[in-house]
């Protein structure tokens, strides 16, 4: 039999998405906010030292209560931020400490002049920082706040001279100008990332990130002393589906299987479309006849579920290991793929190595 299992396109499958909020409605924002946080780590840390050296120069002005104010803001917003790294809803605590600074903005404003007070332009920077990582309508919020607080603080500001408007105007316009531009900016970026890492026929994840996610795996499984296994898998006959039934029906198969094939997995498991009807599942902590199982479930689930209406089987190739310093990717997946070319060539619609029924003490645990 011939193997002919495309190599180049891409594919594979995140874990099911968990619920999103109003300020990040899709998975996909929520990790993007928490990786840019990561990434601007030392920029922001750079970002409060400049912020802090000002007001300390500008003290001379202002008093030391500015200071005080940007402290307290400081405090808080780090306490804020590490909250936001442990909770599953990271976008309301980022939310939450931008309204915080906002605030101390506005308090600033109050204490340094007002409507006259050059703390109002500072107000760019956190309205700049929630256009780049929040949904439209979060930033709607962000902004209203923003204006509230510049109102707010110049206000209630105490002199009785008529108030100067030009400061706080063009404030406000620079804030909705420049975090406009910066959420078109980043939506452009998050747009062309998520294109090189998704497959967009099927949703799945391509290849792109299989070799740098099995190598966190592996180190994960170094510390845990836990194994991980892969499952290679390929459509049975899909050539003969695109031949008679038509490629965009050959499609529709592919959207189905993926959809399958990431519901039958835990969310931890992650199911990437490594070619043209070829698939890999990366599977941390199970062993070899733990990963057969699992695979088995799919082959179950494909059978079930009938995608586009049509009888489609797959066979499987599963490999597992422990990482003791020799666990790699390329040798597991080889095992995998050989395992697969096994399965075919005993007739296809199979796993293996076959899957062993864990018994009834374990299928009760289970
Ligand atoms: P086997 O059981 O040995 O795996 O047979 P097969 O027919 O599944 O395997 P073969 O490699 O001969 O054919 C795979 C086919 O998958 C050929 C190719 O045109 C088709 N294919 C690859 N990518 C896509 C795609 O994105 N959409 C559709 N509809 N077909 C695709
Ligand atoms: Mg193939
Ligand atoms: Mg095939």
């Amino acid at each position: 039999m011939a193997r002919s299992y495309p190599r180049a396109q891409r594919g594979s499958s995140g874990p099911p998405p968990a619920a999103g909020t109003w300020l990040c409605p899709n998975p996909g924002d929520r990790e993007r906010l928490l990786e840019l946080h990561r990434f601007s780590r030392p920029a922001r840390l750079a970002t409060l030292a400049v912020v802090g050296a000002g007001t300390v120069l500008l003290a001379v002005d202002w008093g030391w209560g500015v200071f005080g104010v940007f402290a307290g803001v400081t405090v808080v917003r780090l306490l804020l931020e590490g909250r936001m790294l442990r909770s599953p809803r990271p976008e309301i605590w980022f939310f939450a400490a931008t309204l915080l600074t906002m605030a101390g903005i506005g308090l600033g404003t109050a204490m340094t002049g007002g409507p006259h007070s050059a703390v109002l332009p500072w107000l760019l920077v956190p309205a700049v920082g929630a256009a780049a990582v929040l949904a439209n309508r979060g930033v709607l919020v962000v902004f209203a706040w923003g204006a509230g607080m510049a109102l707010l603080g110049s206000l209630t500001w105490r002199d009785a001279a008529p108030p100067n408007v030009q400061i706080l105007l063009s404030t406000l316009v620079l804030m909705v100008v420049v975090a406009f531009d910066v959420g078109t900016l980043m939506r452009a970026e998050a747009r062309s990332r998520r294109g090189s890492i998704i497959d967009p026929l099927t949703g799945l994840l391509n290849r792109s990130t299989l070799d740098q996610r099995f190598l966190e795996l592996r180190e994960q499984a170094l510390v845990a002393g836990r194994p991980v296994a892969i499952v290679v898998f390929d459509l049975d006959h899909f050539k003969t589906i695109n031949d008679e039934h038509g490629h965009d029906t050959g499609d529709r198969v592919l959207r189905d299987v993926a959809r399958t094939v990431r519901v039958s997995l835990r969310s931890f498991e992650l199911a990437y479309r490594i070619g043209g009807e070829e698939f890999l599942v990366l599977l941390p902590g199970l062993d070899e006849a733990g990963a057969a199982r699992r695979a088995e479930q799919v082959r179950e689930a494909l059978l079930a579920t009938r995608p586009a209406g049509l009888r489609v089987t797959l066979s499987a190739g599963v490999a597992a290991g422990l990482h003791d310093g020799e666990l790699d990717f390329q040798s597991l997946y080889e095992e995998a793929d050989q395992r697969l070319y096994v399965a075919k060539q005993r007739g296809r619609n199979r796993v293996v190595p076959e899957p062993v029924d864990p018994g009834p003490v374990l299928r009760r645990s289970a």
